[in-house]
């Protein structure tokens, strides 16, 4: 045990997820600074970032929480540690003159989780002002420019993140706090209160198709509930935990509903969230 990487031994994941629904880490940890991470790293750790997008199982080895926070600004190159909260940084960004990130104000995962997943929303992406990851790779720390990396919808990078360097444009603090305001006001309009992994599938590709929710809803599954969870009525593409449900009980409530809209529709939903551990 450190300053850098606190160990805190067998744990239940659930409180360290948005959905607070989890199996039990053989061992977890935190890192609070980059090299702590490192270390966890080193030795073969999972890596749990604000848990907003994850089903967490039964991990065996190590699971680390990302605590790093660093921030770094020089003119309007902005390079900040990968635990740091994409809520945080639109308005820390915000707060020096620094358009560009203003999507993110309401997503509530890390820069790491973002940078796995492409985070977007209202048409702005991780990728857009990103200039370079910095990953772990040989067990050394690696600069990989945007360039490099493949990203797709969902779809960001598989090595785990470090750090995350964007180049950000200038606009004024006010301006930026008010596109803020209107895409919080628009999240607020469509998306439900509660524990949940944000949307659970992905939009369908492909000409004339509409959002996973709309057939999701014309299953009839708004409104659902089932050992715990329950399907927003507000938004069918979000599953709540209304208290009790297990992994398992997701996945199976998950299977149901995919399996229900491609008899129906004849489309294959695939997952939006990712799964760690053995999910029994
Ligand atoms: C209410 C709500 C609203 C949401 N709205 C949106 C939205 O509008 N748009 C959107 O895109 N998403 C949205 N999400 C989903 C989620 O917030 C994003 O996918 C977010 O980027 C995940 O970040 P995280 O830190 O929570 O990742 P986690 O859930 O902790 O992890 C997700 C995956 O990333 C991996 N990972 C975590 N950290 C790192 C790292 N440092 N390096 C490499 N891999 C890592 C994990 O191992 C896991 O596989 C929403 C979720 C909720 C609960």
């Amino acid at each position: 045990m450190s300053g850098d990487l606190k160990v805190i031994g067998r744990a239940g994941l659930a409180p360290f997820t948005s959905l607070k629904v989890g199996g039990v880490a053989e061992c977890l940890a935190e890192a609070f600074t980059t090299e702590g991470l490192k270390r966890a790293l080193c030795n073969g750790a999972t890596l749990l970032g604000k848990g907003s997008n994850v089903l967490c199982g039964d991990v065996d080895g190590i699971v680390v929480l990302n605590r790093t926070s660093e921030v770094s600004v020089e003119g309007n190159t902005v390079l900040a540690e990968s635990g740091v909260g994409l809520i945080a940084l639109s308005r820390f960004a915000a707060s020096r003159n620094l358009g560009g990130l203003e999507w993110a104000c309401g997503i509530p995962g890390s820069l790491g989780g973002a940078a796995k997943m492409n985070a977007s929303a209202f048409g702005g992406s991780f990728a857009d002002k990103l200039t370079a990851l910095y990953i772990f790779e040989d067990g050394r720390e690696v600069r990989v420019p945007k360039s490099e990396i493949k990203f797709a919808y969902r779809k960001g990078c598989d090595k785990p993140v470090l750090r995350a360097e964007f180049v950000l444009n200038y606009r004024p603090r006010e301006e930026s706090e008010r596109i803020m305001r209107e895409l919080t006001a628009r999240r607020f309009a469509a998306q439900p209160k509660g524990h949940s992994l944000g949307s659970v599938f992905k939009n369908p590709s492909g000409f004339g198709l509409k959002s996973a929710g709309y057939y999701i809803e014309k299953c009839g599954f708004g409104g659902k509930e089932y050992k715990g969870l329950s399907v927003s009525e507000k938004h069918a593409n979000f599953i709540l935990n209304t208290g009790g449900a297990k992994p398992k009980d997701f996945l199976t409530l998950v299977e149901i509903i995919r399996s229900a809209v491609f008899g129906e529709f004849g489309i294959k939903l695939e997952n939006e969230f990712e799964s760690i551990g053995d999910i029994l």
